[in-house]
């Protein structure tokens, strides 16, 4: 399938875990790839690695079950760009490789788009849905297939990453109770109080 070393048992993984098979998983799974060949081949330290994603779609997944970076573990970072950008690099250095797909590489066909609105819509016909997958796997397929400098400009990159989260206390709220962060707690009228019940009418 792809020249990386990722096999297409990993796609199938990627698949189980997002739960369907998607051009936007392809995407992701072929970014993920790209990024940890690049990342074999440039980086001599075995430091922690992070994601950013600068979208929240089908692909992260991929990327999380690739790369193992995810958000409980505080290594995968949403920036809510809308872009099918995916950054991987060290937690210390911040030295890594920005994958970012090229135009057109997702556009999908007009029937594609039409049977997409009927979906959305609950207006397809069951024949309909039928198709809808078989073009939606077929495209997938399509871009599990490309040459990855068909699908993204690659290169090189720096970027400054927040410290770790630290472990903090936690206090009761004063209004609800719940213990809640002490850094998290705003302070209303003398009173600590959980963003939660700050934002209750
Ligand atoms: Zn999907
Ligand atoms: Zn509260």
């Amino acid at each position: 399938m792809t020249k990386e070393n990722v096999t297409s048992e990993d796609f199938n993984r990627c698949a189980d875990f997002h739960g369907h098979v998607c051009p936007g998983l392809a995407i992701g799974f072929r970014a993920a790839g790209a990024g940890l060949e690049w990342l074999r081949e440039n980086r001599s330290v075995d430091e922690e690695l992070v994601a950013i994603v600068e979208n929240n779609a089908c692909g992260v997944d991929a990327v999380q079950v690739l790369t193992g970076c995810t958000f409980g573990k505080g290594n995968l970072i949403h920036k809510d760009h809308g872009k099918q950008v995916f950054t991987f690099i060290g937690r210390d250095s911040g030295a890594g490789v920005r994958v970012a797909m090229k135009p057109g590489v997702i556009e999908l066909s007009e029937r594609h788009r039409e049977l997409v609105k009927k979906i959305r819509e609950e207006s397809a016909t069951e024949d309909e849905r039928k198709e809808f997958w078989d073009i939606h796997r077929q495209k997938s397929q399509e871009i599990l297939g490309k040459p990855v400098e068909d699908l993204f400009a690659i290169r090189s990159t720096n970027a400054t990453l927040p410290g770790k989260a630290m472990i903090e206390p936690s206090i009761a709220c004063d209004q609800c109770g719940e213990p809640t962060m002490v850094s998290k707690l705003i302070d209303l009228d003398g009173r600590n109080v959980c963003k939660e019940c700050l934002d209750k009418p």
